[in-house]
């Protein structure tokens, strides 16, 4: 049995009886002022709180390095002295904070073993078109580039729509809501996590991507307004103006027989 845990914009965290995987770990959930007009760093509190030592972290994948996918990342690598796995622009991430060669750099389509019962495979993906119909800080994360950064300096890198294999289940995570059609190609998956901000931007996003990797539950997911705290045991904040009963109701008239499931975060979902 596996237990997954979303944890705020496109965080999970899965949990089997001998180890922790994470995905795109984000617990700092900079405020929108100082994500707007400061240099941002991660929040050792709100990491601790939310990931306490010793917690069996075994690996971290990471999607793609805007803030809120990797800002935390070197932090709890560090921390944890766990295997990363991502894009070059993770990689120079890692670097900046003092973790050179720590990285397993990605550039789209590889199988990565990350424990006797896990692995991973990086299918490239593409990013939404979320800022008024493009796709934010564009390009990559540069050795030149210093610490602390602003989130504009937390370039989106190579985009990829990582397929977690654990216990023999295939969690597929779309951390943004789009998808490289030829890159999904023979990819099925069991259970598939859609983010859902701009899903009305890509064509075929949902209906294509269930059709191609055929889940049996899709949950929803990085819907929360993370620029606020949440508070355990709350109802998740969603952000505005992003349509989910229109999600729900395109992906219920499409697949009829997939289960929908809406977390809050922090849920705890069996599977
Ligand atoms: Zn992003």
């Amino acid at each position: 049995m596996t237990h997954v845990t979303w944890t705020g914009a496109a965080g999970l965290r899965f949990q089997t009886e001998k180890e922790v995987i994470l995905i795109d770990p984000y617990y700092t959930r900079v405020d929108i002022f100082n994500t707007l007009l400061r240099s941002i760093t991660p929040d050792p509190a709100a990491i601790n709180a939310a990931l306490p030592d010793p917690e069996k972290v075994a690996a971290i994948v990471v999607g793609h390095t805007h803030s809120d996918h990797a800002l935390d990342v070197p932090w709890i690598a560090a921390r944890n002295n766990c295997a990363v796995v991502g894009s070059r622009s993770l990689d120079i991430l890692m670097s900046l904070n003092g973790l050179p060669q720590r990285t397993r750099v990605c550039a789209g389509g590889e199988s990565v073993t990350l424990t006797d019962t896990a692995s991973v495979t990086m299918i490239r993906s593409a990013h939404g078109l979320v800022a008024m119909g493009k796709v934010p800080f564009e390009g990559e994360i540069r050795p030149s580039m210093t610490l602390p950064m602003k989130a504009s300096g937390y370039r989106v890198g190579t985009v990829f729509a990582p397929m977690l294999q654990l216990q023999g289940i295939r969690f597929l995570h779309v951390g943004s809501a789009n998808f490289e059609e030829k890159a999904l190609q023979g990819h099925a998956c069991d259970v598939l996590f859609l983010c859902v901000p701009g899903w009305k931007r890509r064509q075929g996003y949902p209906q294509r991507l269930i059709a191609m990797t055929r889940p049996s539950t899709v949950v929803l997911f990085h819907y929360d307004n993370f620029s606020k705290p949440h508070l355990p045991g709350t109802k998740t904040r969603p952000m505005p103006l992003i349509d989910m009963p229109g999600f729900i109701r395109a992906i219920q008239e499409y697949a009829q027989n997939v289960s929908v499931r809406v977390p809050d975060v922090g849920e705890v979902m069996e599977f």
